[in-house]
């Protein structure tokens, strides 16, 4: 089960770092190991798959804090003592009890607890533990050629993934820039394949996906011509094949049935 645990962004009470941590996929304890040892230990604490948001003080006196945004660690690194996080929901601007969370890392939290709930959302502790699931069965003893058949992978079906993806990228495809509904109408609501940029020989076990930067909205015709080569091709190289046919002709119409 991973950890929850709310972390400031402001440092001094005005410098604040939220556009950087969000812009560079960390967050990292503002002050000295030395200054504060009791903080610096609770983020040592912060493991790989642990949920993780940045809060934001409503004055002294207030007995809430403001989520600004959460999201789920992906990397610790000793040196820098950066803790990489893919940050799953942006400016949320919600606000919650404070819990006592007035310095710069507060936590583990328990996923059990309401008060976590009310804090990260319902379901952002999936995003990293059924993603490290179904990586791990996917490790474990799928064949070879299962996998080729079974192109999208693991997290391309993950309804976590999927909808992170979404919410980051739209709806639109990213290789042919078309809109599934602009041309099947409200049959095609809520239509849109999710693609991963990463070539599953590059994933490990423990990989914790993320849904932003890895991940884009794809159409049906697009995201299988992206997987007609193992590993797939990119989405730059087939729109510079796009473009030597963008002068012929694109039948708007079916075609009649030939006799
Ligand atoms: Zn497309
Ligand atoms: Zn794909």
């Amino acid at each position: 089960m991973p950890q929850y645990w709310v972390v400031g962004a402001m440092w001094d009470g005005r410098d604040d770092q939220y556009e950087v941590f969000l812009r560079g996929g960390y967050w990292y304890l503002g002050w000295e190991d030395d200054d504060q040892p009791t903080q610096a230990r609770r983020r040592d604490q912060i493991t790989k798959g642990d949920c993780i948001a940045i809060k934001r003080m409503l004055g002294a006196r207030s007995r809430e804090i403001e989520i600004r945004a959460v999201g789920v660690v992906r990397k610790l690194d000793k040196k820098s003592k950066r803790v990489y996080v893919n940050w799953l929901r942006r400016d949320v601007n919600k606000k919650v009890p404070a819990r006592g969370c007035f310095s710069t890392i507060h936590g583990p939290f328990s996923g059990s607890d309401p008060w976590t709930t009310q804090v990260f959302g319902e379901d952002i502790g999936q995003s990293s533990v059924v993603i490290t699931e179904e990586i791990g069965n996917l490790a474990k003893g799928v064949p070879e050629g299962a996998r080729k058949r079974v192109w999208v992978n693991a997290y391309e079906r993950s309804e976590v993934a999927r909808r992170d993806c979404i919410a980051a990228w739209g709806t639109t495809c990213s290789v042919c820039g078309i809109s599934m509904r602009d041309i099947y109408g409200t049959l095609a609501d809520g239509f849109i394949h999710v693609h991963h940029l990463v070539p599953l020989s590059q994933i490990k076990a423990e990989y914790i996906v993320d849904p932003v930067n890895e991940m884009r909205p794809v159409c049906a015709n697009c995201h299988s011509i992206l997987h007609r080569r193992d590993p797939p091709h990119l989405i730059e190289d087939i729109q510079r094949e796009m473009k030597k046919t963008a002068n012929k002709p694109i039948h708007a119409t079916p075609l009649a049935r030939r006799s």
